[in-house]
């Protein structure tokens, strides 16, 4: 037989078996449950309160996948998006009308630096830098459990680049986390909860322009986590 040498995406790879656990565990699970209903003894029945318990947890695990296809689906909108001056500012505040009506948001109060000057504006995907905001705010707020400040400041770094940092005032991320938390499927919250690929995907996007997204390490002495979205200048 002849064989060829097939190319493969490390990453893609790396994605596709995470999305085939992720998606197999509660799968598998629903299964379980179906098979638990479908195979019930007459003679010994299962209650009202058991059966609504099994259907409340196919409804749950079906959710979960539910969350990870819509999340995955960003990954692979469209891929041609238009590279365009983007006034950073503007795209935190449609991410922010986003948010504020979820109750995680309810105790979060934005703080913006510069507050009265415009912000420089940066090279990106156009409609883009909105979900890369909506993603690091809304880990902001789950880190700070709803209530604390979340300060978003634009400044000019050394090279010239915009640097766009996100800062919170929750646990922040250990150290022998810093790396792991942007790989896909990586989270820390409850089943349910996370699905792990809001940092995999905004850095994803950040880099399809040539930028970075970093998790900035905390001085010691300060809490919370701070990410730092660098991007181009418009040029
Ligand atoms: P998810 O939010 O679904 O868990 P993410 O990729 O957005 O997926 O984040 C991965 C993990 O990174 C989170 O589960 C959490 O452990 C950690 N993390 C992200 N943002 C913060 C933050 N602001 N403060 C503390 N931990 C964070």
């Amino acid at each position: 037989a002849r064989h060829v040498e097939v190319a493969t995406d490390a990453a893609v790879g790396q994605l596709a078996a995470g999305v085939a656990h992720e998606i197999g565990n509660p799968l598998a699970a629903i299964l379980g449950y179906v098979d638990l209903l479908r195979t019930e003894d007459p003679r010994a029945p299962l209650s009202d309160d058991e059966r609504r318990d099994v259907l409340g947890r196919v409804r749950s695990e079906t959710q979960r996948i539910h969350r990870i296809i819509r999340d995955l689906l960003e990954y692979s909108r469209p891929g041609r998006e238009e590279v365009a001056a983007v006034d950073p500012h503007a795209a935190l505040d449609s991410a922010v009308k986003l948010l504020e009506p979820q109750a995680r948001f309810r105790g979060v109060e934005m703080r913006t630096i510069p507050a009265d000057a415009p912000w420089p504006q940066v090279e990106a995907p156009r409609g883009r830098l909105e979900q890369v905001f909506v993603n690091l705010l809304l880990n902001a707020a789950d880190a700070m459990g709803g209530s604390g400040r979340i300060t978003v400041s634009a400044t000019t770094n050394d090279a010239g680049r915009v640097v766009l940092e996100v800062a919170d005032e929750g646990p922040g991320v250990p150290r022998h986390l810093a790396r792991k938390i942007f790989d896909p499927f990586f989270t820390t919250k409850e089943p349910g909860h996370g699905t792990g690929l809001g940092l995999s995907i905004s850095r994803a996007i950040v880099e399809t322009c040539g930028g970075t997204l970093e998790l900035v390490p905390t001085p010691a002495g300060e809490r919370g986590a701070r990410f730092a979205l660098t991007l181009s200048p418009r040029s």
